[in-house]
């Protein structure tokens, strides 16, 4: 399967695959590129979350997602944490962060891996992205679903499960707050809003409203 780009406008390689260097294996494990404008980095294909990290490694804040055709993709050194939780469905387009220089880099760009398998680990299968990614197939035509919340408050959940339970919530969802479904799994809704500076994330069960 040739994937889409990761990015959202032309982008360029700074470093390539398998090139001899200072790293844990000799040779760089994937690929680097950046681009000029849009910053957004997004899924190269329909798949679900796999991994997520925080800052503090070399690749700082990372996503990996398995692909529908059994493959692991992971960005690396990504300006935040990841928003979406393990386990959420992706879809080709859909956005999972912003490029950064979190962990061990030096200067904005992203690092992007592919390997030959279902779950990802660190110098494992690797491919080469070059023959996956058709990198002049960057157009944005991903759309999140708009989400009316109508007049009620929403009680937020971390995971599906919590949602189905209606324990654990890690916040409320107020009806002036925008916000975006980008998933539905198992019934609940997977909602990126806005809360006065922030981004957050997270489900809720509410069914009238994508
Ligand atoms: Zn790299």
């Amino acid at each position: 399967m040739i994937y889409r780009s990761p990015f959202r406008e032309k982008s360029r390689q700074t470093t390539a695959f398998k090139k001899e260097g200072n790293w844990k294996l000799g040779y760089h494990t994937g690929i680097d590129r950046v681009c000029d404008t849009d910053r957004t980095l997004v899924a190269v294909c329909d798949g679900v979350v796999t991994r997520t990290s925080g800052c503090g490694k070399s690749y700082g804040n990372h996503i990996v997602y398995r692909t529908d055709d059994e493959k692991c993709v992971l960005y690396a050194h990504m300006k935040d944490r990841p928003e979406l939780p393990v386990g959420t469905k992706i879809k080709t387009g859909q956005k999972l962060g912003t490029i950064g220089n979190t962990g061990n880099s030096s200067g904005a760009h992203l690092h992007v891996e592919i390997q030959d398998c279902a779950t990802w680990g660190y110098g494992k299968n690797l491919l080469d992205p070059n023959d996956f990614i058709d990198w002049d197939n960057y157009k944005n035509d991903f759309t999140e679903k708009p989400w009316k919340n109508g007049s009620t408050t929403e009680k937020v959940y971390q995971t599906v499960a919590d949602c189905k339970a209606k324990k654990n919530s890690i916040g409320s969802l107020l009806p002036r707050e925008a916000a975006s479904c980008v998933a539905v799994i198992d019934g609940c809704y997977l909602l990126t809003y806005s809360a006065k500076d922030t981004v957050k994330c997270g489900f809720v069960a509410y069914s009238g409203g994508v």
